[in-house]
C-alpha cells in the first residue's frame, strides 16, 4: 500500500483551499490536516490490529485473489494443514482437496459465492501428510466500492475431533458397550420404523424377546468376567442364526430382543425361534469352564399383538414369561390360540418328517386329462396323498407348502417321482399302455442342481420311454431367473418331457414372457373355469381372461388344459375357447393307481 499518495493529494487540496481563502482560515486548514493524520494513524493501527488478530486466530485463514490464487495464510492454517505459508502462497486451495466432493459440490459452492458473496459448510480436506480432516468453512467475497470482488477470505475450523466425539457419544447412547449390539433406545427407533414400513406394505413383523435361563447362576458362581464373555458368545450365536435384515438388540442384563421384519407367516418366526433355542442350547466354553445355559423366548406379532413398539415389546415380554413358567428353554407366542395352532403345525411337521423318511402313509393318486373332442384320456396328473394314523387324511394344500418351507419337499418330491416311475413301469410291464403322467415340481425341486440328471437316471432305471413323465410348474418358479430356467427347461425337453405352466392366471400371468420359454402346455387355473358360470360380473371378467389366455396359447402352439371342470355348464362355457384338454371332477377325480388302471387303462 502506498502511504504517500493521500498526503500528496492533500497538498494539492491545500492549494485549492488557499485560493478560496475567504472561506477557510489557515487555522481551519491546520485542524483539517490534523484530523486527517489522526484518521490515518488510526486506520494503520486498525490494520496492524487486524493482522495480529488474524495471526493469532485459532481458525485457519486463507486470503486469495479473485481467481483463487492464495495470497495469504495465517499460522493456524499451517498448523491444521501442515503446509507452510511459502508452500501455500501462489497455489490454489485445490492443494487441500480430498477428492471426497464431486464437481457438483464445488459448482454449488461457487454459485452461492457469486450470488450471495458468502458460503458456509462442512468440507473434507487433506493435510500435507495425507490425513483427511473435516473443517467447518466460511468463505466471504471481499469487494471494492464498485462491488467488484478483489479477494476471497476463507475461515475454517478443524472439526474432525468434534465429529469423532459426537460419533462416540452416539455409539454410547445407542449401542450396548459390551456386545456392540443396538441398545433398547436404538431398537425402539428401528422397531417404530419397521412398524411404519410394515403398515405401508401391509406386511407382518415379529419381535422375539430372548432371556437366558440360569444366567444369574453363571454370574454368581463364575464371576462377572465369565458372565460378560458368555453374553458376547450368546450375542454372536444369536446374530448368526438371524437373517441379514433382522435386528438383534441387547436390552440389558441377559435380555436380548430380535426384530424380524417382512414376515409372511407365523411359521417363519417360530422356525427362527427354534433355531435360536438350538443355538443357545449348545455348550459354551469360557476359559477353562464349559457349561450349558438355555433361553426362553416370547414372540409377538404385528399387528395382532400390538401396533406400537412399546406394545409389541411388552407382548413379547409377557410371552417370554409364559415360556419361563411353562418349562424354560422353549418359546411361546403371545396369543394362546396361536400356540395351539403352532404346536399342531409342529406336530404335523414332525409327523411329515417321519412319513417322508419311511414312505409309510404316502400315496400317489392319478387324475385323467381328457381330450375335449375325442374324449380320450391323453394324460394324467400325479397328486400326492398323505394319510396319517393320528391326523387322518392331510390335504396336500396343507402339507405340500409345509414341506416346501421345511425343506422336506426335496425327499418328498423324490419319493413321488420314484413312486410314479415304478407305477408306470408296472403298468407297462402288464401291457397297459399308460398315458403320459405329469408331476408337480415346487421351486426348490426345480432349482436342484442335479434335477435333469436325476430325471435322466429315473427314465433309465425304470426303462421308461422318453417323455413318459412330464412336469408342471407355476410361473413364480421361473420368473426371477428366466435365463437359467430356460436352460433347465430345454434339457428336460430333450428328455422328451412335456412341460406345463400350472395355475395360469393366478400369479404374475405375464403372457409375453411365456413365449420365450420352451413349454408345451398351459393350464388355466380352475378359479377362472369356475367363474365362467358364476354371477354376471365374474362371468365377464373371467371370460375375457380365458379368451386372451387360450388365444395366446394357441398362437404359441401350446396345448391348453382347463382345470377344475366340475359341471356340464362349465364344459359348455368352455366350448367357445380353443381348449385341448379337460381336467376335473366332471371327467374324472384323482383316484388311486389301481382304480385309475381299472377305469382308464386298457390292455394292448
Ligand atoms: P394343483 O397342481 O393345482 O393340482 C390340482 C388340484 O386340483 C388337485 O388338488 C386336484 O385334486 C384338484 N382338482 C382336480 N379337479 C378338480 C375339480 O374339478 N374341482 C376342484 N375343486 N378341484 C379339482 P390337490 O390334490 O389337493 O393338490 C393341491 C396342490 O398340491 C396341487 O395343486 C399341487 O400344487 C400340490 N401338489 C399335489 N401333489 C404334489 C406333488 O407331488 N408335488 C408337489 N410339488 N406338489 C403337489
Ligand atoms: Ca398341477
Ligand atoms: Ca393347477
Amino acid at each position: 500500500m502506498n502511504q504517500d499518495q493521500p498526503i500528496e493529494r492533500g497538498t494539492r487540496n491545500e492549494h485549492e483551499m488557499l485560493t478560496g481563502a475567504e472561506r477557510l482560515s489557515v487555522e481551519d486548514l491546520r485542524r483539517a490536516l490534523e484530523q486527517r493524520d489522526q484518521a490515518l494513524a488510526l486506520s494503520r493501527q486498525n490494520l496492524q490490529m487486524a493482522e495480529r488478530v488474524i495471526d493469532a486466530s485459532q481458525e485457519g485463514i486463507i486470503i486469495t485473489d479473485p481467481s483463487g490464487v492464495i495470497e495469504y495464510v495465517n499460522p493456524a492454517f499451517c498448523q491444521v494443514t501442515g503446509y507452510s505459508a511459502e508452500e501455500a502462497i501462489g497455489r490454489t486451495p485445490a492443494l487441500l482437496s480430498s477428492g471426497r466432493h464431486d464437481a457438483v459440490f464445488y459448482r454449488q459452492m461457487w454459485h452461492e459465492l457469486d450470488t450471495h458473496g458468502y458460503w458456509r459448510g462442512e468440507i473434507w480436506n487433506r493435510r500435507k501428510g495425507g490425513a483427511l480432516y473435516l473443517e467447518r468453512l466460511t468463505i466471504t467475497a471481499i469487494g471494492d466500492d464498485d462491488g467488484k470482488v478483489t479477494h476471497y477470505a476463507a475461515l475454517f475450523t478443524d472439526i474432525t475431533l468434534i465429529r469423532e466425539n459426537e460419533e462416540r457419544v452416539r455409539r454410547l447412547a445407542y449401542y450396548d458397550p459390551l456386545t456392540r449390539l443396538p441398545n433398547r433406545r436404538l431398537l425402539e427407533d428401528r422397531l417404530a420404523l419397521a412398524i411404519r414400513h410394515a403398515h405401508r406394505q401391509q406386511q407382518g413383523l415379529a419381535v422375539i424377546f430372548i432371556d437366558l435361563d440360569h444366567f444369574k447362576q453363571v454370574n454368581d458362581t463364575l464371576g462377572h468376567a465369565v458372565g460378560d464373555e458368555l453374553l458376547l458368545q450368546v450375542a454372536e450365536r444369536l446374530q448368526e442364526r438371524l437373517r441379514e435384515d433382522d435386528t438383534l438388540a441387547r436390552l440389558g442384563g441377559d435380555e436380548f430382543l430380535a426384530l424380524l421384519p417382512e414376515l409372511h407367516d407365523v411359521e417363519e418366526v417360530t422356525r427362527v425361534a427354534r433355531r435360536l433355542i438350538e443355538a443357545i442350547g449348545q455348550p459354551f466354553a469360557v476359559g477353562d469352564h464349559s457349561f450349558r445355559v438355555g433361553c426362553s423366548l416370547g414372540i409377538s406379532l404385528y399387528p395382532a399383538d400390538g401396533t406400537s413398539a412399546d406394545a409389541l415389546v411388552r407382548s413379547a415380554d409377557t410371552a417370554m414369561y409364559r415360556a419361563k413358567r411353562e418349562g424354560r428353554n422353549t418359546y411361546r407366542l403371545f396369543r394362546a390360540e396361536m400356540n395351539d395352532h403352532d404346536s399342531r403345525l409342529l406336530a404335523l411337521e414332525s409327523a411329515l418328517r417321519d412319513t417322508v423318511e419311511s414312505g409309510e402313509g404316502l400315496a400317489v393318486h392319478y387324475q385323467p386329462l381328457v381330450n375335449r373332442d375325442s374324449g380320450e384320456v391323453e394324460g394324467a396328473e400325479a397328486l400326492v396323498r398323505w394319510h396319517h394314523p393320528a391326523f387322518g387324511d392331510v390335504s396336500p394344500g396343507v402339507f405340500v407348502p409345509m414341506a416346501e418351507r421345511s425343506g422336506l419337499i426335496i425327499p418328498l418330491g423324490r419319493w413321488v417321482m420314484e413312486e410314479v416311475a415304478g407305477q408306470l413301469r408296472q403298468w407297462r410291464q402288464a401291457g397297459l399302455n399308460p398315458p403320459r403322467v405329469a408331476i408337480n415340481l415346487s421351486a426348490s425341486q426345480f432349482w436342484q442342481r442335479d434335477l435333469v440328471e436325476q430325471i435322466r437316471r429315473l427314465f433309465a432305471r425304470f426303462a421308461l420311454p422318453p417323455g413318459q413323465i412330464g412336469f408342471e410348474l407355476t410361473e413364480s418358479v421361473l420368473l426371477d431367473r428366466q435365463q437359467e430356467a430356460v436352460a433347465v427347461l430345454e434339457a428336460l425337453r430333450e428328455l422328451g418331457c412335456r412341460l406345463a405352466i400350472d395355475d395360469f392366471g393366478t400369479g404374475y400371468s405375464s403372457l409375453s414372457y411365456l413365449q420365450d420359454l420352451p413349454l408345451t402346455t398351459l393350464k388355466v387355473d380352475r378359479r377362472f373355469v369356475q367363474r365362467l358360470t358364476g354371477d354376471e360380473g365374474e362371468r365377464r371378467g373371467s371370460a375375457a381372461i380365458v379368451a386372451a389366455v387360450t388365444g395366446l396359447a394357441q398362437e404359441l402352439g401350446l396345448r391348453v388344459v382347463a382345470e377344475g371342470v366340475e359341471t356340464e355348464a362349465q364344459l359348455e362355457a368352455l366350448s367357445r375357447y380353443p381348449v385341448t384338454l379337460i381336467q376335473g371332477y366332471l371327467t374324472g377325480r384323482p383316484v388311486d393307481a389301481e382304480t385309475f388302471a381299472e377305469c382308464y387303462l386298457q390292455q394292448g
